[in-house]
């Protein structure tokens, strides 16, 4: 029993959220009432949905809507262990193989998600005696997997392959492993990474080639196979990522590449090893959806079609999407560049008033003074809806003096 008061020993935390919220940058959860899709209710109101990764809309597809239920009767709601004690069903198995076959690799192995899957990979197969050249806007996951690994981190300008190279260079005369690694796109910016030219330096030092699609899967490439599709370089690639959490619609990540490197990763990567397997309905919905990707090409056509009438209407409204001082965005990823956090949150929870859900990302997500409302087009955004959050962008904007 404590006799005496005691003092909070998280007192700091409470101090370090003052801070956020001094700056303006302090945010509360928005909440989702209902299904994630363009039009939805978030904190009990009705806004149109510019936020989610659910670029073809597969979060309420009813084919994997069905695949979940139907695994769900058959199989249950769990998997009871992790992968290599008790928690392999045969659908884990069935996905794994799918994914394969559809990026036209020898295997894959699934993770609990893409954030599992990229730090558990780099950190299972790099040391601390190994080396790691990655793009300096490279996602938190990768960072955290290099970090995990110990091995010595070189970070090279934002797709900036000469400066790749004369990292790799400065290292080549020692004897660890090198490994070059880049976002296939680029999740703040929607930037896609130079993969022929880091391909090329990866060879010509011998580095492992490791690419993390998360935002490329089922927008680029036929039928969604990626950023290595969409440059045509298959076989140069030695690791690829992906994500089922965004285009895909459900959760997990990927890992493709040879037998030996899947391989090797049911054998030491921690997540897999020491963190339980997807319920058979996530694998099931998963199945399906790639299904979709393949059966369904209308899908992104639309999705493409919706980005760029967005990135030609929000450019003639006169926003900053990119471009000018951050990377001009190829993907439907689509920034509002606003600059300074507090006014960008403050956008942010305007837009909501009025119906429009734009998140704002500032510091340290983003680079400090280019904070930004990202915005991402879907492929199930109707016309309407597109045109009716466009005047209240260009409303709240000349209200706020972003537009002038
Ligand atoms: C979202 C994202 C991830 C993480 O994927 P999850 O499945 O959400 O964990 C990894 N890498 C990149 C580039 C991403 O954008």
């Amino acid at each position: 029993m404590p006799t005496a008061a005691r003092t909070n020993p998280l007192v700091f935390l409470t101090d370090q959220l003052d801070e956020l919220k001094a700056k303006g940058t302090h945010f509360r959860l928005r909440v989702l009432d209902d299904e994630q899709a363009p039009v939805c209710t978030f904190d009990g109101k009705k806004v149109i949905n510019l936020a989610s990764n659910n670029y073809l809309g597969l979060t309420t597809h009813p084919k994997l809507r069905e695949a979940a239920l139907e695994a769900t009767r058959k199989y249950g709601v769990g998997s009871g262990a992790v992968r290599t004690i008790a928690g392999t069903m045969k659908i884990h198995m069935e996905l794994e193989e799918k994914i394969a076959r559809f990026k036209n690799v020898e295997a894959c192995v699934v993770f609990q998600s893409g954030f599992t899957a990229n730090a558990g990979t780099v950190s299972a197969i790099l040391g601390k005696e190994d080396f790691i050249i990655s793009d300096e806007l490279n996602h938190a996951s990768i960072i955290d997997g290099c970090r995990l690994s110990r091995a010595k981190i070189l970070v090279f300008r934002h797709k900036d392959v000469a400066h790749a190279e004369e990292q790799l260079a400065s290292v080549k005369s020692q004897p660890g492993k090198k490994l070059l690694i880049s976002d296939g796109v680029f999740s703040m910016d929607g930037d896609i990474g130079p993969l022929p030219g880091l391909c090329e330096v990866a060879e010509k030092y011998g580095a492992i080639m490791m690419v993390d699609d998360a935002h490329s899967s089922g927008v680029l490439g036929c039928n969604g196979r990626g950023t290595i599709d969409h440059f045509g370089m298959h076989g140069r690639v030695d690791i690829q990522v992906g994500t089922l959490s965004k285009a895909i619609g459900a959760l997990g990540g990927y890992v493709c590449g040879t037998r030996d490197l899947i391989d090797y990763l049911y054998h030491r990567a921690r997540p897999f090893l020491f963190s339980t397997s997807h319920p058979p309905s996530v694998a099931a919905t998963c199945i399906a959806a790639f299904d979709v990707l393949e059966n369904e090409p209308q899908l992104m056509e639309q999705l493409w079609a919706n980005t760029r009438f967005w990135k030609k209407e929000l450019g003639l409204l006169g926003f900053d999407i990119g471009g000018k001082t951050t990377p001009a965005s190829e993907t439907p990823i689509t920034p509002i560049i606003i600059g300074e956090g507090r006014l960008t949150m403050e956008f942010s929870r305007e837009l909501f008033k009025e119906g429009v859900l734009g998140t704002g990302i500032a510091f340290p997500t983003v680079p400090e003074g280019k904070a930004r409302v990202r915005t991402i087009m879907t492929a199930t955004h109707t016309k309407q809806e597109l045109q009716q959050a466009l005047v209240v962008l260009e409303r709240v904007g000349k209200r706020m003096g972003i537009l002038v």
